[in-house]
């Protein structure tokens, strides 16, 4: 793992160097990825899949590779499972359509969690709303991890869709979604995971998971801005109709009708983000270069690590503490704005994430304004998290 592969991390902040601890809004790009796209603007830059001339056909191999790649990367039985999306917001939003258009009926049930980030909330929500169905919420336990007993009450004979976070981007729990998974095929319903913070820092295995569909986002898994992945079980795929109409996604147009395209381009309506696609490749192929187990590794000693210095600190309130937890920590100071907390640490080089974290009902849940967040990345040191307590300690003396 070498900092040095990411340029932007030599940059100072205010003089300082920069600690970039905000991985879980969006990671760096190591030099391998922003290459990628300078070199594909360069020599290949074509429309892909509708050209005959070489650059597009070039353009358009380097697509469909990059969906090999990130089918091989989650261990999908096929790149036709692998849908290219904008990010995991817009998988979900898709998927909630066109899910919703196949299955989902007055009175229906789709099951959520309570620590879920908006983009896993609001489309089923607005689903439930033109389809008069029903959100039914997994609630917490005390120590604020999923209420699993409570999620496997939820079922009933209504219940069509779960989709659960792997990895909160608030708490950094990670969620049973082995249990998840298990006791929702029991009943026949299947499962969407939100992977946006789970994909970029362990090992997945869509097969091996069994989950039925699951999204992610490249530009947090070193990758481009704009990317990102809808997995789906192809029986499953098969059978839902396209979220969006355009170009790629048909077969034939008339005015009288339309059919659509085989997948995964039923799905991908307009021009796709080809460099995008293969740039993320590239940042997958830096990831498998350093083995995905291994970054699991060095990242969940980190997390144990920040978060047993930031323990000491007297007055922190870590949220979730104690629990197992995957590059991401939330915690406050005292009764202090975490607002006041996060800019007097960039101040000091130190980039966090303060606020509400896309998750209001989490944070009303909890009542309070928001945290202060650190997130984790694989560049990210020890050193990284003495010199973030440091100035965290700063800060509570000048704000105290
Ligand atoms: N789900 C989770 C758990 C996230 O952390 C995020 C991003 N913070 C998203 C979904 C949305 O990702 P994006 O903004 O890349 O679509």
């Amino acid at each position: 793992m070498n900092k040095d592969d990411f340029p932007i991390l030599q940059e100072t902040i205010y003089g300082k160097p920069l600690v970039y601890l905000d991985n879980a809004a969006t990671t760096q790009k190591p030099a391998q990825v922003l290459e990628a796209i300078t070199y594909a603007y360069t020599h290949f830059n074509a429309n892909i899949h509708r050209g005959v001339h070489h650059l597009s056909q070039i353009a358009t191999k380097a697509h469909e590779d990059a969906r090999a790649k990130v089918a091989e990367w989650l261990h999908a039985d096929n790149p036709n499972c692998i849908i290219f999306t904008k990010g995991t917001t817009d998988s979900l939003n898709m998927l909630a359509f066109s899910f919703g258009e196949a299955h989902i009926y007055e009175g229906d049930e789709i099951i959520i969690g309570m620590q879920e980030h908006h983009s896993n909330i609001v489309p089923w929500q607005m689903l439930c709303e033109r389809k008069k169905a029903k959100l039914r919420v997994v609630p917490l336990r005390e120590d604020l991890s999923l209420d699993i007993e409570a999620y496997k009450q939820l079922f009933n004979s209504h219940t069509r869709l779960v989709s659960i976070a792997h990895v909160s981007n608030v708490l950094g729990i990670v969620n049973p979604i082995d249990e998840i998974i298990a006791f929702a095929h029991q009943n026949h319903v299947p499962v969407c995971i939100d992977a946006a913070q789970s994909a970029p820092h362990m090992p997945l295995d869509v097969q091996a998971l069994d989950c039925d569909f699951l999204a992610l986002s490249a530009h947090k898994a070193y990758g481009p801005t704009g990317l990102g992945i809808l997995y789906g079980k192809e029986e499953l795929l098969k059978e839902l109709p396209p979220a969006e109409g355009g170009g790629e996604m048909i077969e034939h147009v008339s005015f009288e009708k339309t059919t659509f395209n085989t997948l995964p381009y039923k799905f991908e309506a307009g021009t796709p983000n080809y460099i995008g696609s293969y740039a993320f490749a590239k940042a997958i192929e830096y990831l498998e270069a350093i083995g995905m187990k291994r970054i699991y590794a060095y990242e969940t000693e980190l997390t144990r690590y920040a978060e047993q210095q930031l323990s000491q600190i007297p007055g922190v309130h870590i949220y979730a503490k104690g629990l197992p937890k995957q590059g991401v920590i939330s915690f406050n100071v005292g009764n202090i704005h975490p607002y006041d907390v996060g800019m007097l640490l960039d101040k000091q080089g130190i980039a966090v994430r303060t606020g509400h974290h896309c998750a209001e009902p989490l944070i009303n849940y909890l009542k309070i304004p928001g945290t202060v967040r650190l997130s984790l990345a694989l560049y990210n040191t020890k050193e990284d998290i003495d010199r973030f307590i440091a100035a965290l300690r700063k800060a509570i003396t000048i704000l105290t």
